[in-house]
């Protein structure tokens, strides 16, 4: 039986994960969004996962994970600002809904997750998919997610599989012209770079991904995935 799941312990875990990654990836992140904006897209996240981080230190013991995905959002929209803060934000926060009454973190609470994410995005901005934006990532995310459940419930492949199709959407995102937001007035100059969000939720679901593995006995056996993204 390979039926993984992420409990609310895990889960906090793994957020902090997420904190010390994105931080190795400040600078990078700056670089991306200094082609095509203002370059503070990797200082936005750093700060917002490190208030994150404090949040899922700081909350209940016996919160559950519709709680922490909750919590960690409004640090992190407290933490921060612009657009991509607010977005950011709220697509944790917008776990709280989708998680709620759900114990663990399965295949189908990613998809579920994934679905209010989308939702959110597309609710905030009123981006689609091919406008160059996080949205583009999160959508491959989910629609891998999706397609994935029809075959497995293990949450360690769905996260595999969302973060292999967030990783090739973010890099798609480069052949791509702005539609939304400030970096639209770039026009073809937008052509060649990456949309910085886009990348940073592929890294996020990368962390999440690569945390599982590098855990695998804290919920049971775990041993069929060896590669990685
Ligand atoms: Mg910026």
């Amino acid at each position: 039986m390979n039926e993984r799941k992420i409990g609310a312990t895990e889960l906090r875990e793994i957020l902090r994960f997420v904190s010390e990654v994105v931080a190795r990836e400040e600078s990078r992140l700056n670089a991306l969004d200094a082609a095509i904006g203002d370059g503070d897209h990797g200082i936005t996240v750093r700060l917002g996962f490190q208030a994150v981080r404090k949040a899922v230190e700081s909350s209940p013991s016996n919160a559950d994970i519709s709680a922490i995905v909750g919590d960690a959002g409004r640090a992190f929209m407290e933490a921060t600002g612009g657009a991509i803060g607010i977005i950011l934000g709220r697509m944790l926060i917008c776990g709280q809904k989708a998680l709620q009454d759900h114990e663990t973190l399965g295949a189908d609470e990613l998809r579920r997750w994934l679905d209010a994410m989308e939702s959110t995005i597309t609710e905030i901005g009123g981006a689609k998919p091919g406008d160059k934006t996080i949205l583009d990532a999160v959508h491959a995310a989910r629609v891998s997610v999706s397609a994935f459940i029809l075959q497995g419930d293990n949450v360690v492949e769905a996260l595999l599989a969302a973060s292999q199709a967030a990783d090739r959407a973010a890099r798609d995102t480069a052949d791509m012209l702005c539609k939304v937001g400030r970096a639209s007035r770039l026009g073809e100059r937008a052509l060649g770079h990456p949309d910085p969000g886009a990348v940073t939720f592929s890294i996020i679901m990368n962390s999440f991904y690569r945390w599982l593995i590098e855990h695998p006995r804290e919920c049971g056996a775990f041993n069929t995935l060896t590669s990685q993204p």
